[in-house]
């Protein structure tokens, strides 16, 4: 497609606000277990630059939390080589790697015994800050994920499920970590919540732009927080790295097509704004009224899909961010956005 990069993408280039981000890649990565017969990855190589989110995602078993802690060596692998920042994981050591990795799980492992504010200072009082910095940084990152003051001094139990989750986010941000690894982050809270901390994550980042790698088993919430997606398959086999619009667009073989869904098209129109497409009639629209149900900009050609299947129209305006008509939304454009990605055929496998 054309012009309409997801905004995050465009975002990730823009200089990272405060602390740095690094590079990660995986060049021709293996991993077998003692006893098992295939490995659980398979000759892995994709790279996450700077400052974006790539989303691990494929079924359960395929190697998924093998390739996260491959990355903070909680295991090593067998063949190939990780590299954050241009340098060798191998070449680390292990305690101080992982102290400089943000890691986020679905069970987060606060300490029960520690308060919230104690939990965040773990890892910079073990880098040797000072209690005090530590306890401002505990208040500024409870601020940064919208939690009263007040709660720092609560213990786990005394949050709710959703909440302890943010801690989790929290505290793996505490040391402004160049990277982060989050492992079905939000796997365990219950749809309506976790949609929320999504949007939170996503907002954060926007700011924060660290380098994350993001596992699920779930494409629509891999849709949603990547960057650039890599699906994999049982074997830790890598099927296809790509942009989610470009996979969604073209997927490399049937796996790919039948993991992301016959609802694909669908998905692809929630990725694109109708600010990102050239709407028809500017002109003829200029009578239009807005109200609060018009459709905005901002919205999504999904969005307008469904409301030309409500009104049972062909077209409908789009108000711009003046509330002035901005044209229409046609069936016409919707069909050209779908088409043109099953040609702009890229090659999906990394180099
Ligand atoms: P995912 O996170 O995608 O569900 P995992 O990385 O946990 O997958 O597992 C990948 C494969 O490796 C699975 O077949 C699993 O059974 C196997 N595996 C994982 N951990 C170990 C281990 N410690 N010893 C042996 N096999 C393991
Ligand atoms: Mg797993």
């Amino acid at each position: 497609m054309t012009n309409t990069e997801p905004a995050s993408s465009t975002a990730a280039q823009a200089a990272p606000k405060g602390a740095a981000a690094a590079p990660l890649e995986f060049r021709g990565v293996s991993k077998r277990y003692p006893g098992q017969e295939t490995p659980a990855i398979n000759d892995l190589s994709f790279t996450v630059p700077a400052g974006e989110v790539c989303v691990l995602v494929g079924p359960s078993g395929c190697g998924k939390t093998t390739a996260m802690r491959l990355v903070n060596r909680m295991i090593d692998l067998s063949d190939g080589d990780i590299l954050l920042d241009d340098r060798s994981v191998m070449d680390r050591n292990p305690t101080e790697l992982r102290r400089e990795i943000g890691y986020v799980i679905q069970q987060i492992g606060l300490f029960p015994h520690l308060t919230i504010n104690g939990n965040m200072a773990v890892v910079p009082r073990l880098l040797g800050w000072d209690k005090k910095r530590a306890t401002a940084r505990s208040a500024e990152l409870l601020e940064l994920i919208g939690l009263p003051a007040e709660m720092g001094r609560r213990y786990p139990s005394q949050l709710s499920g959703g909440q302890r989750q943010r801690v989790g986010v929290a505290r793996a941000l505490a040391a402004d970590p160049p990277l982060m690894l989050m492992d079905e982050p939000f796997g365990a809270i219950d749809p309506i919540n976790r949609d929320r901390l999504q949007n939170q994550f996503l907002r954060l980042q926007s700011e924060l732009r660290k380098t994350i790698v993001f596992v699920t088993h779930d494409i629509d919430e891999a849709i949603k927080m990547g960057d650039k997606i890599a699906i994999l398959r049982e074997g830790g086999e890598l099927v296809q790295y790509d942009s989610p619009d470009a996979i969604l667009a073209n997927p490399a073989n049937d796996f790919v097509a039948q993991f992301v869904g016959a609802d694909r098209g669908l998905k692809r129109l929630a990725l694109t704004r109708l600010s990102e497409v050239e709407l028809a009639d500017r002109e003829s629209s200029g009578g239009e009224q807005m109200s609060d149900e018009s459709l905005r900009t901002e919205a999504s050609l999904r969005d307008g899909l469904s409301r030309m299947m409500t009104e049972s129209s062909s077209r409908e305006v789009v108000f711009d961010g003046d509330g002035q008509p901005a044209g229409y939304v046609t069936m016409d454009i919707i069909q050209a956005v779908l088409r043109e990605g099953r040609h702009d055929s890229v090659a999906n496998q990394p180099a």
